[in-house]
């Protein structure tokens, strides 16, 4: 059976159609999707027949919730089953007024960054456009009454330049005004640098915030961190990050994981500083949170804040951001590599 997020507003009608509703069904069954309805039964305007007949031909959603794990007042990991069995993760991150949904694009991820368990095992496939958006309103549905999400950060697990279409097109549904209807502003995609991309994205007219995730000041260090960019050196990706900006206005975000003896010594605050120079952006400055099976270690909290003190000093903005969720196994990637070798 099809998914409903998969199928286009014609091929809905056509159903709905088919199953002797009306053509503004159509509209009731994707407002209520969008605002979250779990199940066809429960978009309550449809007449009951038609609610249980659709329910026969079309999966309302395409995830299956596992588990959740972490807190629901700092973060709260959500483990999803897909249809072909991979799991994937999300993300609901409490920082009030703030709540973020944080959404994954593919099913584990080829940019290796050596710190991060989602690369473990490098990319298994693409998310559909579906997948990626049932996330988010899986999350939505587990909020109280009262509560909503703020924001919303592509940021967990893959690299979504590297599923370009069906990112853009779930982030379309997202922002839409007739889909989820989240503000383009409150939207950030984290890519960790694909130059090309950078610059079709910027085309798209989408007006999201973008974060890159650069990790490094220089080629060297950066080969050894994000193994994806071995062959991109840094030069083309800040070229593409100026060009992000003067076209669509929006200053772009770096997020720089500080790793114990890696990246952290003051030469590479001074080093960075001096690239970023004329760039209009800011650094998100991330101790690394303890990945087990990775021999990486988080810096002395004194060697991170001389880090941003450096970067400060030189007219970039940085700010020190601790990841929310480093308990409850809920470090990004974690919680799926829990569930695989639970299997
Ligand atoms: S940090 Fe992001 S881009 Fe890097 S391996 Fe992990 S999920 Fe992929």
């Amino acid at each position: 059976m099809p998914f409903l997020g998969e199928l286009s507003t014609a091929e809905i009608d056509d159903l709905v159609r088919r199953l002797g509703g009306k053509r503004y069904n159509t509209r009731q069954i994707l407002d209520a999707y969008h605002q979250g309805a779990g199940a066809f039964q429960d978009v309550t305007p449809l007449p009951v027949t038609l609610r249980s007949v659709l329910a026969d031909q079309v999966t309302f959603t395409s995830l299956e919730h596992v588990r959740t794990a972490g807190s629901p007042t700092e973060a709260q990991k959500f483990l999803f089953r897909l249809h072909d069995r991979r799991s994937v993760e999300s993300v609901l991150i409490y920082e009030a007024p703030r709540i973020t949904a944080c959404l994954s694009t593919q099913v584990g991820c080829p940019a290796e960054c050596v710190f991060c368990a989602s690369g473990l095992g490098g990319l298994v496939r693409n998310l559909s456009p579906a997948e990626i958006l049932d996330q988010f309103l899986h999350l939505k549905r587990t909020l109280p009454k009262g509560q909503k999400i703020t924001n919303v950060v592509i940021m967990g697990m893959g690299e979504p330049f590297l599923n370009y279409a069906n990112t853009l097109s779930a982030l379309r549904r997202l922002n839409a005004a007739d889909g989820c209807g989240v503000a383009a502003r409150r939207i950030t995609v984290s890519t960790v640098g694909i130059p090309k991309r950078i610059e079709d994205f910027a085309a798209e007219g989408l007006q999201v915030n973008l974060a890159i995730s650069l990790h490094a000041p220089n080629d060297e260090i950066r080969k050894r961190v994000v193994p994806l960019n071995r062959d991109r050196g840094i030069g083309p990706i800040l070229t593409a990050a100026r060009k992000y900006f003067e076209i669509t206005g929006r200053e772009v975000t770096f997020e720089y994981v500080l790793l114990d003896g890696i990246n952290d010594a003051a030469a590479a605050a001074e080093e960075l500083a001096n690239r970023l120079k004329g760039i209009r952006c800011s650094v998100n400055l991330i101790p690394f949170n303890p990945v087990e099976g990775l021999a990486y270690a988080e810096p002395p909290a004194e060697r991170c804040r001389r880090f941003e003190q450096i970067l400060l000093a030189r007219g970039v903005t940085a700010t020190i951001r601790k990841r929310k969720g480093s308990r409850d196994a809920a470090a990004c990637g974690q919680l799926r590599l829990i569930e695989k070798s639970a299997q």
